[in-house]
């Protein structure tokens, strides 16, 4: 399956990023699928956000999680390519957080959050875009958000 999901996060969004953001994956050869903009509801981003949810220990991260994507638009794509699609995107997407991200990456070129910065201010870690991280998940994560 040489396909991924990715899923472009409020804080893209508002900077209007959408675009620049994408070019970088086209720019490496990939094709787009399907695009869609959605309108976050909190059984959505539950769902989507469930293993992160059992696996953060940090009090309070589910309900900020909550106020950074409810009533919020993303944007949601699938991606194609060739082979080994899935680790190619998070490549070009950089780590978690965004201040450990290299100059070259996503997450590094446009934003400089970190996890002290996003706890001092009661939210999640703004990193601009979600990708998918196995082929299970991107069967998951489709579905999830296209139908
Ligand atoms: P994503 O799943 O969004 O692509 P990721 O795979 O790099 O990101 P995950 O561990 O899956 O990272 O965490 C999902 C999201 O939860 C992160 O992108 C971030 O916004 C938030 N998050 C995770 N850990 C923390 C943390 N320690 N502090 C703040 N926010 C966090
Ligand atoms: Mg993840």
């Amino acid at each position: 399956m040489n396909k991924t999901f990715i899923m472009l996060k409020p804080d893209a969004m508002k900077r209007g990023l959408e675009q620049e953001i994408i070019k970088h994956f086209t720019d490496d050869g990939m094709t787009i699928e399907k695009s869609n903009h959605v309108l976050v509801n909190e059984e959505l981003i539950l769902n989507h956000y469930k293993e992160v949810i059992e696996k953060v220990t940090i009090v309070g991260f589910k309900e900020r999680l909550l106020r950074e994507f409810v009533g919020e638009t993303v944007a949601i794509y699938v991606l194609s390519g060739t082979e080994g699609i899935i680790e190619r995107v998070r490549e070009l997407v950089g780590p978690t957080e965004p201040v450990k991200a290299d100059k070259h990456t996503i997450r590094g070129k446009y934003s400089q959050d970190s996890y002290a910065l996003a706890a001092d201010e009661d939210r999640p870690v703004r990193n601009l875009i979600h990708a998918s991280d196995s082929p299970e998940s991107v069967i998951k994560e489709t579905s999830l958000w296209f139908d």
